[in-house]
């Protein structure tokens, strides 16, 4: 037979899911895919309830139904502050994931180079690879993840087409500073570059840090793709709801594509999930405590047992150096074994660190530890590693 398109010959199940697939084989609890299973908000699940009942049941516009981009527009103008004018410049999509491929297609041509900064959420990578992208990274290191600007520079060649930065950061938790992006908007201006940016962790944020959007900042929203979706800040990642908002012009040719690959997010999920919007915001700060409060108790849990423990600013992942266990326990030779050490020795999920960099070796001392879980479950997975693992 004749052999199936090259840009399939790489794909392979992503590491994280595949802890996934594992932890149904063993059982345990999932501290490894992002899967966010706390419930979703009742008004958006009556309102998806309802949309059905009512037959609101046909294809929406391919950028997404009225009401939720009119939604969107106030919370990207008002939280956000990005000069966004009209709904025109949002779209609504299957999941960011669906924005980001959008994007992607909209932007580039294969052989185009994109700078990514590691550690990196490998979705992004992978997708960039199978548009024939070439990718430049970045090593940033914890627990600080400072950003080299001259070295970014330094990557920059007239084939360099766009910039990716993930603020929140998965895996890392980085949370980007107004000093920071200023950077990035001024090389994107110099070097006449995009960016996209993954904000989908925009509502968890720790010790008082603030959110920025680079769209934000003066000048960068012409050059910038910003996505974001519904999927952590209302569990709900099955429903797969995200969005895209930019220039006019590039929103465009997005909802086009997007048209011809799946024509429209699902509609009636589109109606419930307009409903987040009528929620109050004590919502907003309801969750920020109670992710405060499973930072403290994931992060100090695995210091106890002696992981070194980059707190995350932002997001609900911890990336964390298991180096120092090996002095006290067997199968921590790197972070393969020590993924499925966790596993079968605590029955604890987790994501090996070479996920997240180009080179395995760069991970090869960390696995990533999501603590998106209901409270009483958390604390039984930290039970469950204490106990497997007790603190010298
Ligand atoms: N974003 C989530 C994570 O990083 C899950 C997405 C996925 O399954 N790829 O775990």
């Amino acid at each position: 037979m004749k052999p199936l398109a090259n840009r399939t010959e790489h794909l392979a199940q992503s590491n994280i899911r595949a802890i996934t697939l594992l932890l149904n084989e063993y059982g345990g609890i999932n501290l490894g895919q992002g899967i966010c299973d706390m419930p979703t908000p009742d008004a958006i699940k009556k309102g998806a309830h309802k949309a059905i009942d009512d037959d609101k049941s046909i294809y929406s516009y391919y950028g997404g139904i009225d009401r939720l981009r009119s939604a969107l527009l106030k919370k990207c103008q008002e939280y956000n502050q990005i000069p966004v004018r009209s709904e025109d410049e949002i779209m609504v999509t299957v999941g960011s994931t669906g924005a980001f491929v959008a994007t992607m297609f909209t932007l580039l041509n294969p052989g185009d180079e994109v700078i990514v900064f590691e550690p990196y959420y490998g979705y992004h990578c992978n997708l960039l690879t199978v548009m024939g992208a070439k990718l430049r990274f970045i090593q940033t290191t914890g627990p600080d993840w400072k950003i080299d600007f001259e070295a970014v520079e330094a990557l920059i060649t007239d084939k360099t087409k766009a910039i990716v930065v993930t603020t929140p950061g998965n895996p890392n938790g980085k949370v980007w500073t107004r000093s920071e992006l200023e950077k990035i908007a001024a090389l994107l201006e110099k070097h006449d570059i995009y960016a996209i940016t993954d904000e989908i962790y925009e509502y968890m944020l720790y010790d008082g840090r603030e959110h920025i959007s680079l769209a934000s900042l003066p000048g960068a929203f012409e050059r910038t793709i910003t996505l974001s979706g519904f999927s952590k800040t209302y569990n709900m990642t099955g429903w797969r709801l995200g969005y895209a908002v930019g220039p006019e012009a590039i929103i465009e040719k997005m909802g086009l594509l997007s048209d011809l690959i799946y024509i429209c997010a699902p509609t009636p999920l589109q109606h419930g999930v307009a409903e987040a919007f009528e929620m109050d915001d004590g919502y907003f700060d309801e969750m920020a405590s109670s992710y405060a409060r499973k930072r403290q108790l994931m992060c100090s849990t695995l210091e106890e047992i002696g992981f070194l423990v980059p707190w995350p600013e932002g997001s609900y992942y911890v990336l964390a150096d298991f180096s120092q266990l090996r002095n006290r326990f067997s199968g921590f030779e790197d972070d393969e074994q020590a993924s499925l050490t966790l596993v079968k020795e605590a029955g604890i999920g987790t994501v090996m660190g070479r996920s997240f960099y180009d080179d395995d070796a760069d991970g090869a001392n960390c696995l990533r530890f999501c603590f998106a879980k209901e409270y009483d479950v958390l604390e039984e997975a930290c039970r469950k590693l204490k106990e497997a693992f007790p603190p010298a």
